[in-house]
């Protein structure tokens, strides 16, 4: 069993934390809002007053934050992860981020004797709170073989896809294939729509071919059900495809289709639309046929 230091306790770092402490790993708890760090001190985790009290005695350091900006400022300063960590200690940032990001504090840890893994996650919230989340890691092998028993006490899909970066590298594939699909899937309903079709009986029509798939299954029904309810928010895509985008830009790589529906993420957060479910893009093609996709009444 390891001691852990664990900060960011949000929607989705607060569940893992439950399930480090449920798996019997120690924990060092600490995030800048005081709720979430009460609940976990209550499960049996212990408060750290910053990230370096946090990082002083773990073995282990995961972070679990909002974008890169937020890792980086936790890992710098007096009172950052670097200033506590022990050297031969593991950082481990599951927040999905620049990969570039993730490489430049992997270079930083490695001057102060500090391994680093980038450990980003897909699943969301329910995957979260069943440990069953699939985790895409960057990094070397034999640090990742000393981390995986804690990555698997939280997913149940654990993989080494490269060297530091390549976790959000993997995580950043994933994030275009759901946005694009969700908005191929909002093209073909609208479409549907308009020709006077219903679109539930279009949807159950091709679920089973070619054009089936995991999201069209999630989402097309929320979509007829008019239930926009996050899920996964407008504001976090629009985040991760800006940085596909950035990550694309640095390696001289066009994305079309992602630059397109980052734009549509982007119209829809001004339109005060960003807490909603992502599958609230197809509002921005419904709005362009000035239609609504639901059952024909
Ligand atoms: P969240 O905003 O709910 O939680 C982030 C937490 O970090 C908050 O509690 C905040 O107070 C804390 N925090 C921010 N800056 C801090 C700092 N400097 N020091 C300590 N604590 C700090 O976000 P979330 O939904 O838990 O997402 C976390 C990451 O996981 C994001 O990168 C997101 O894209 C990714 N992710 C989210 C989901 C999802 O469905 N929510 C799914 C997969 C991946």
């Amino acid at each position: 069993m390891s001691q852990i230091g664990f900060i960011g306790l949000g929607i989705m770092g607060k569940p893992m934390a439950r399930n480090l402490l449920k798996a019997g790993h120690s924990l060092v708890v600490y995030d800048i809002v005081p709720g979430p760090l009460a609940e976990l001190v209550e499960a049996g985790a212990a408060r750290a007053g910053s990230c370096r009290e946090a990082a002083a005695l773990a073995e282990i350091v995961i972070t679990m934050l909002p974008d890169g900006p937020d890792v980086e400022l936790a890992m710098a300063g007096a009172d950052g992860v670097l200033a506590g960590a022990r050297s031969g200690s593991i950082v481990v940032d599951m927040s999905s981020i620049n990969p570039t990001v993730s490489q430049k504090i992997a270079a930083a840890c490695a001057e102060k004797g500090v391994e680093f893994l980038d450990a980003p996650v897909s699943g969301g919230e329910p995957k979260a709170i069943d440990a069953t989340l699939a985790i895409m890691v960057g990094g070397k092998p034999q640090i990742f073989a000393k981390a995986e028993p804690v990555l698997r006490a939280m997913g149940s899909s654990v993989t080494l896809t490269g060297p530091a970066g390549a976790g959000n590298v993997t995580k950043l594939a994933n994030q275009i294939m759901v946005a694009c699909n969700i908005a191929a899937m909002g093209e073909a309903l609208v479409l549907a729509t308009r020709a006077g079709l219903d679109p539930e009986v279009v949807f159950n029509a091709v679920k089973g071919g070619l054009a089936g798939s995991t999201v069209l299954n999630a989402k097309a029904p929320m979509v007829i059900g008019r239930n926009f309810k996050p899920g996964f928010r407008i504001r976090l895509h629009q985040k991760d495809l800006r940085n596909a985008l950035l990550a694309a830009e640095s390696m001289k790589v066009s994305l079309p289709f992602t630059a397109a529906v980052q734009q549509m993420l982007m119209a829809l957060m001004n339109e005060g639309k960003g807490d909603l479910d992502h599958s609230g893009i197809v509002t921005f093609i419904e709005r362009m046929a000035g239609i609504e996709v639901k059952k024909p009444s």
